[in-house]
């Protein structure tokens, strides 16, 4: 027998229609391009939303359609969020930081139709557009005044929403409809693409919501410091409004001075970031001797979060959340807001714990398992590759059918790539990454792209690219390279060579010379014997 109870599709349109009517005061500050920091509320957004959607169905934008966005956290790209999924086309948002190569990869695979731009990100467009689609259409976000000279015929954000009504008649689509997409870089080369939908974004905004809603008290101040363009801000644009959170939006101001200064002036009450950006905000807390008036939680995630991190952050009373997830999984998968007997333990033992990547969200299983897919105990000491099930994990890659067949195991269940514990209480412990990836200031690279690149050049016979810590971007790639002959060229030399592929971020830090790589049992280069070998071994910018 079924239950006889109403079944509505969940919206993201919802969401925002939501805020307006019962948090109508919470507000969206930004610091925008245009240099000044800028309010408004959620009424105000979802009629600037209603707006933009006319404008987007002005300019033949449909059910199902790619509009892409290239942009810093703003109101401006909050209300393409809601505007590009309420009328039923998917809000690709592109990371600034990838390659020329792999931007051009993404915007072509995803076939955008509108690219919505920041003023600050044009020149990246100006020097890619013979390689995007023809007749795509870009639109600078700001308004007529600040328009940048530019060689792409844009248009003007503001004045494409100049006229139109300021109220939508949202649709009520299949639940199950596209909403969002974003891509992730994997071990071999190209990006692939995590689809959401809208049932998937909003189960993800009530499931976290339930998880820190007790830690985000209505009218408290937001700083999402994670980007728009990576895996929805952690999905912070669903869970700030149906909270009645005042979202505090940096923009492109992301040093610790500058954060320092606007969590001060806004009184924020959690900041949500990767440990990198942490860094640069201890160290202006300590320059000015006290922390940010109103401080009092701190989300951190992206990369294992450090020991020493937590503990100044909560010696200064700011509780620290250390979060864990994917771009595949919306992305909150566990979350580090800790029951109460680990409150009321020793310092120590409780910063051990908030060291754990903490429990998982209800609706995300986990399940560890060995080289034979044979499931792991929860007991704290089992170790193995760690597998995601729920309503808010991709079932495959946009568009990519080699990658999505890879991606579930015949349980149904979501392979992470991460190695991990998990104990009897439930806390979650990544040990390591079972593919070398190097993450560099909260962003992957690639290292079988790196050697790759590397291996192109003529001097080189064999190299692998391996990951060195380094205290303020936690890792930097650095190649260990086997000669070709006598010619040993200069890491500079490597750089011109490679630069083609990568952003400059992304190129090693130094160039290693040895006689030969160690190989595994199955002949692939052994980095885990690597690592060994160059455990002493220090970056140039830290000797
Ligand atoms: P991304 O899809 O770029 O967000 O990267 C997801 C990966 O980042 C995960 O598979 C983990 O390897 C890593 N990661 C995310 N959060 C954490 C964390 N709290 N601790 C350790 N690794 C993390």
């Amino acid at each position: 027998m079924l239950g006889m109870m109403m079944h509505r599709p969940l919206m993201i349109s919802d969401i925002l229609t939501y805020a307006a009517e019962a948090h109508p005061t919470a507000e969206i500050v930004s610091v925008r391009t245009e240099g000044d920091l800028h309010r408004q509320t959620y009424p105000e957004t979802l009629a600037r939303v209603s707006q933009l959607a006319h404008a987007l169905q002005g300019h033949g934008i449909r059910l199902g359609d790619r509009v892409a966005t290239l942009a810093w956290n703003g109101y401006r790209h909050f209300e393409l969020y809601y505007a590009i999924s309420g009328i039923g086309a998917v809000c690709h948002t592109i990371n600034p930081r990838l390659s020329a190569e792999q931007l051009i990869y993404i915007v072509n695979h995803a076939e955008d139709k509108l690219l919505f731009v920041d003023t600050t990100f044009v020149p990246i467009l100006e020097a890619v557009k013979d390689h995007l689609p023809k007749d795509l259409i870009y639109v600078v976000m700001t308004d007529r005044d600040h328009m940048p000279e530019n060689s792409l015929d844009a248009l003007c954000y503001e004045e494409l929403l100049t006229g139109q009504p300021e109220s939508f008649d949202w649709p009520m689509l299949d639940e199950n409809t596209a909403s969002g997409l974003c891509y992730t870089s994997g071990t071999t080369g190209n990006p692939k693409g995590a689809l959401y939908s809208h049932r998937s974004t909003v189960l993800h905004a009530l499931l976290v919501t339930s998880v820190l809603g007790s830690t985000l008290p209505e009218g408290a101040g937001v700083l999402p410091v994670v980007p728009l363009f990576h895996v929805n801000a952690w999905g912070l644009p669903y869970t700030a409004p149906l909270l009645g959170l005042n979202m505090i939006m940096p923009g492109g101001a992301l040093d610790g001075p500058s954060l320092y200064k606007l969590m001060d002036g806004e009184k924020v009450h959690s900041a949500w970031g990767v440990p990198t950006v942490w860094m640069g905000l201890l160290a202006e807390i300590k320059a000015q001797g006290r922390k940010p008036e109103g401080f009092a939680d701190v989300v951190v995630g992206g990369s294992a979060a450090p020991r020493s991190m937590i503990e100044a952050f909560e010696k200064m009373d700011v509780s620290v959340g250390h979060a864990w997830g994917m771009t595949e999984m919306s992305p909150i998968g566990t979350h580090g807001n800790m029951p109460n007997w680990v409150k009321q333990l020793p310092f120590d033992q409780m910063i051990d714990k908030k060291a754990q990547q903490g429990r998982r969200v209800f609706g995300v299983e986990l399940k560890i398992v060995d080289d034979h897919g044979n499931r792991q105990p929860h007991d704290g000491k089992a170790i193995g590759e760690l597998y995601v099930r729920g309503n808010t994990i991709v079932s495959g890659y946009f568009n990519n059918a080699e990658a999505s067949e890879k991606a579930i195991d015949a349980e149904g269940w979501f392979g992470t790539g991460d190695i991990a514990s998990i104990d009897s209480n439930g806390f979650l412990s990544i040990q390591d990454r079972s593919k070398d990836l190097i993450k560099s200031g909260g962003e992957w690279i690639s290292s079988i792209d790196l050697e790759n690149a590397a291996m192109s050049h003529p001097a080189i016979a064999n190299c692998a690219a391996i990951a060195m810590p380094h205290p303020k971007w936690d890792e930097r790639p650095v190649l260990i390279a086997v000669p070709a002959g006598d010619d040993r060229p200069a890491l500079e030399d490597m750089h011109d060579h490679m630069s083609e592929h990568f952003a400059k971020w992304q190129l090693p830090d130094d160039l290693i010379w040895v006689d030969e790589l160690p190989l595994t049992a199955t002949g692939k280069t052994s980095k885990l014997t690597l690592r060994q070998q160059f455990a002493d071994y220090k970056l140039p910018d830290l000797r």
